[in-house]
C-alpha cells in the first residue's frame, strides 16, 4: 500500500500515519519530495486495510494496487494524466512535437535547429548538453555552456527546453536551466539518478532502457514518483533485438501497452529508434497512428558535420513533410497538434536540498 500525503500535510500528520501503521504491526517508509510526501506501507495488507487511513488529516490518497508499480499504475488512477512542461501539455487529446538537435554544439546551430523545429510544429525544444556516449572518445556535450545556449534559444524562440541529465550530482544544475529533465535509455535503471530527479520538482521524460521490459520501465518511473514527482512522461525509443538493419527496433506496441498499464503519457522517439533519416517520417506516422501522446525528433541544420547522430537528423527539406504529418494525422485519431501557449516559463532556481 502507498499513502500519498497532500501537499499541505504537516509533519504531525505524517507522524500520525506512521504511528497508526506501526501500532497495527506494519512498517512505514516516508519519502519526502518537493511537492508531496509518499509513505510506503509494508505489512499485513488485510490488517493495514482496516485502518481508516483515508480519513486522517493530510492524507490525499491511499493506493491498494496489485501491481508493483503503484503510483504510476492505472489501477488506482483510471484517467490518463496530462503533464505540463513550461505551459505545454503532453497527454490525451493532444499530440506534442518535441524537436531539436541531438546535441547542442554552438549557439548558431541550436538556434537554427530550434527554428526548424518550430517550422515543423514543435512546441518544445530538445538538445543535449550532457551526452551519454557509448565511446569515451566521442563528443560528450558542452555541459553548462550548452545549458546556457539552450536558455538563450528559449528566450529567442519561446520554446521550453528539455535536456538530458546523466549524473545525480548535476540534477540541480540542469534543473536550474531546463523546463523538463530527460533520463536516457542508458540510465533508465540508474536508481540514484531517478531518485534525484524525483526530488527536484521538474517534469521528467523517462526513456525506456534499450534492454528493459515495459514493467521494468514502469518500475523505473515508480522510483521517480516515489520521491514525490508524478510529472513523468514515458518515451519509447526502440529496443535491442536481433535485427541489424535499424539502430534499434521501435516497439510500437509498447505505446498502447504502457498507456493501458500506466496513467502517464507515452511519447515516441522515431530518430533514436530507426537511427536513419529516411525512417523517421514513416515511424512518426506509425507513432501518431498507434496513439502516442507526442514525438521527440532530431533535426539539424548541417547533419553532415553534426557531432552526434547526424545520420538520423531531419534536414530543412524534411521539415515540410514532418509538419504535414503532425498537422494532418492526429485528428484522424482524435487528437490535435499542441499549439504554442504564449510566453515561456522561466524555471525557478533548483533547490539545493532536493538532491537525494
Ligand atoms: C538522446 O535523446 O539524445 C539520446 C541519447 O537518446 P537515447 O537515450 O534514447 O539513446
Ligand atoms: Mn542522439
Amino acid at each position: 500500500m502507498v499513502i500519498v500525503m497532500a501537499p499541505e500535510a504537516t509533519q504531525a500528520d505524517i507522524n500520525t500515519v506512521v504511528a497508526l501503521v506501526e501500532t497495527a504491526g506494519g512498517d512505514a517508509f516516508v519519502s519526502r519530495g518537493v511537492s508531496r510526501t509518499i509513505v510506503g506501507l509494508v505489512g499485513d495488507i488485510e490488517q493495514l486495510g482496516t485502518l481508516n487511513l483515508r480519513g486522517l488529516d493530510g492524507v490525499s490518497d491511499v493506493l491498494r494496487v496489485s501491481v508493483p508499480y503503484k503510483l504510476v499504475s492505472r489501477e488506482n488512477h483510471p484517467n490518463r494524466s496530462i503533464i505540463t512542461v513550461g505551459g505545454v501539455p503532453i497527454g490525451p487529446g493532444t499530440m506534442t512535437l518535441i524537436a531539436g538537435p541531438c546535441a547542442v554544439e554552438t549557439a548558431e546551430q541550436t538556434l537554427q535547429a530550434a527554428q526548424m523545429a518550430q517550422a515543423a510544429g514543435a512546441t518544445l525544444l530538445r538538445g543535449g548538453a550532457f551526452k551519454p556516449r557509448t565511446s569515451p572518445y566521442a563528443f560528450q556535450g558542452l555541459g553548462e555552456a550548452g545549458l546556457k545556449i539552450l536558455a538563450a534559444v528559449r528566450e529567442e524562440t519561446g520554446l521550453p527546453v528539455i535536456t538530458e541529465v546523466v549524473d545525480a550530482h548535476d540534477v540541480d544544475l540542469v534543473a536550474s536551466y531546463a523546463d523538463m529533465l530527460q533520463i536516457g535509455t542508458r540510465n533508465m535503471q540508474n536508481f540514484a539518478l531517478l531518485q534525484a530527479v524525483g526530488g527536484v520538482g521538474k517534469p521528467v521524460m523517462l526513456k525506456r532502457g534499450m534492454n528493459a521490459t515495459i514493467e521494468e520501465w514502469l518500475m523505473a518511473a515508480e522510483y521517480i514518483a516515489q520521491r514525490g514527482n508524478l510529472d513523468i512522461v514515458l518515451c519509447e525509443r526502440g529496443i535491442r533485438t536481433f535485427e541489424t538493419a535499424t539502430r534499434n527496433t521501435l516497439d510500437i506496441s509498447a505505446v498502447p501497452v504502457a498507456q493501458r498499464m500506466s496513467h502517464l503519457p507515452v511519447i515516441v522517439d522515431p530518430s533514436h529508434s530507426g537511427g536513419l533519416r529516411e525512417l523517421v517520417l514513416p515511424l512518426t506516422r506509425a507513432a501518431i497512428a498507434v496513439g502516442a501522446d507526442g514525438l521527440i525528433i532530431d533535426v539539424h541544420p548541417h547533419p553532415e558535420s553534426a557531432l552526434c547522430d547526424g545520420p538520423q537528423a531531419l534536414v530543412d527539406g524534411d521539415v515540410r513533410e514532418l509538419a504535414k504529418a503532425v498537422r494532418d494525422l492526429p485528428p484522424l485519431v482524435g487528437r490535435a497538434l499542441t499549439q504554442p501557449t504564449g510566453p515561456v516559463s522561466v524555471p525557478a532556481p533548483a533547490r539545493p536540498e532536493a538532491i537525494a
